[in-house]
This record gives structure tokens, sequence and C-alpha cells, in this order.
């Protein structure tokens, strides 16, 4: 198995390389998951490496984000963790064209700072984000957690349908009267969790429980999934017909709507 070419020819860089032929799972269950850590900071990297590699997991590593993406496409991961501040091109910019050739899952890791720093993750696509400083054992989990749910269950649920909508979770696959659509894991984890559900009204906190499993979290997580949700499955997403805002309370998904809902323009 050859090495992946990272760029940066400093000595750590190619420690880097090494340690994605070197290092591979001795424990059997996430064994044949590959994870890609893309972190500048050299401490951090290994110490979260460590953890991968001791929870079972096979890390392949990239230090800034031209590298992240070269690693990405030769090596196809199972799930991403992208640090978003990154020399040559940023997290957010990486997120932006990972999601533009792949559906893979993506933890973003910020520093301590605003809400509109995560929400910008979240926005380009990123399925869960954690804060820096954070601890690898919690990150571990994050990652356990967002593979469970993208990873196909042996005795998956059956397809359901509604409102126009088919999904099928033993694909993972979502469709609109026909036409695929591009959704991320934790979208399409909303959306089915919703689909199921029709006309109950959830809160946030009921959501990020049942759908992300945090116990606590960032609300806004929930707000910013809905609101791209939208975007993929309404007709127009500024007066949503399938997942309603109810005020006060939270969101349903109605599927009352079919027939009358005008023919979505293929997103
Ligand atoms: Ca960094």
């Amino acid at each position: 198995m050859p090495g992946v070419p990272v760029s940066g020819a400093e000595d750590h860089q190619q420690t880097y390389a090494e340690s994605v032929t070197t290092h591979t799972a001795s424990s059997a269950e996430p064994g044949n998951r590959r994870i890609l850590l893309v972190e500048d900071e050299q401490t951090i990297a290994d110490v979260v490496r460590d953890y991968l590699l001791k929870a079972g997991f096979q890390v392949d590593m990239a230090g800034d984000g031209f590298s992240a993406l070269k690693v990405a496409a030769a090596r196809r991961p199972d799930l991403v963790i992208l640090d978003r501040m990154l020399p040559g091109l940023d997290g957010v910019e990486v997120c932006r064209r990972l999601r533009q050739t792949m559906s893979v899952p993506v933890i973003m890791v910020t520093a301590l700072g605003t809400e509109d720093d995560r929400i910008l993750g979240l926005e380009v696509g990123a399925d869960d984000y954690v804060t820096k400083p954070f601890s690898p054992r919690e990150l571990v989990l994050r990652v356990k957690s967002v593979l469970r749910r993208s990873i196909k269950e042996f005795t998956p649920e059956p397809p359901v349908e509604a409102a126009g909508l088919e999904l099928d979770p033993a694909s993972r696959t979502v469709g609109h009267r026909g036409v695929p659509l591009s959704l991320t894991v934790r979208e399409f984890d909303l959306l089915a969790f919703l689909m199921r559900r029709p006309n109950q009204v959830f809160s946030r906190e009921d959501l990020i429980k049942a759908v992300w499993g945090w116990d606590f979290g960032d609300l806004s997580t929930v707000t910013v999934h809905v609101r791209r949700l939208r975007e993929k499955i309404e007709a127009n997403p500024t007066k949503p017909e399938l997942l309603k805002t109810v005020w006060g309370v939270g969101y349903r998904f109605d599927d009352s709507s079919e027939g009358k809902k005008a023919d979505h323009g293929g997103q």
C-alpha cells in the first residue's frame, strides 16, 4: 500500500505520511473504518490520532487544506475530522469542496469562537462540530455516533413515502417524485426521523437527543439543519409546506400537502 503523498516537505509531515501506512487498527469492530484527520497543530493531531487508533480506527492525516482534499480523494475515508483553521485552504472551504464530490460525514473542529463560526461550518455541510479545547474521548464518541448513523444498518428500517418524498434507509437515498436529492448524514437522519412521525411536533431539544444522540448541545445545530433541509425538499423554502415550524414549540413534518405541492425544481 503506497503512502499518501502529503504536501509540505517538513519532517513532521513525513511522520504524518508514515503514520498512514504503519498505524492500522487492531481491534475488530471499527477496524475497517478509515478516518481522515485534518489538523495542522501536530501535538493535537498526535493525541487525537492515538485515541482514534486505540478505538480501533484506521487513521490518515493531513496538515493543511490542500493535502486534505488530496488524501480524501485518494483514500475515500469513512469520516473526516476537519480543523476549521488551517494554512492554505481553511476548513470551511475544504468542507465546501469535499461536499461537491463526496457525501462523507464531516466533523468540524472549531476554535472556541462565535456562534457564527460554528454555524458557518454546518452551513457548508459539516455534520457535527466540536469546539476546541475538546476532550479527545468526546471526539471519538462523536465519531462513533456519526458513523453509526452513516453505516447501513444490518436490518434497515423499511422505506417511507410521504408528500412526494421517498426515503430509503437501506440505501440511504432520498428522492422527490423520482428526482434524487443529495442529503448529508444528519440531514438524512433528521428527515427520516420526522417522516416516520408525521404531524408530531418535536422541540429542538427532542431532535438533538433523538437525531444527534447528544444529551445537550447547541440548539442552533438543529435550526441550521432544518434550514438546509428545507432548501432541498421544499418548493419554496421560505414558505415550507413539509417541514413546518410550530412557533414556540419546534418542528413537525406535515404529510397532508401531497398533491397540492408545486413541482419541485429538482435540486
Ligand atoms: Ca488549526
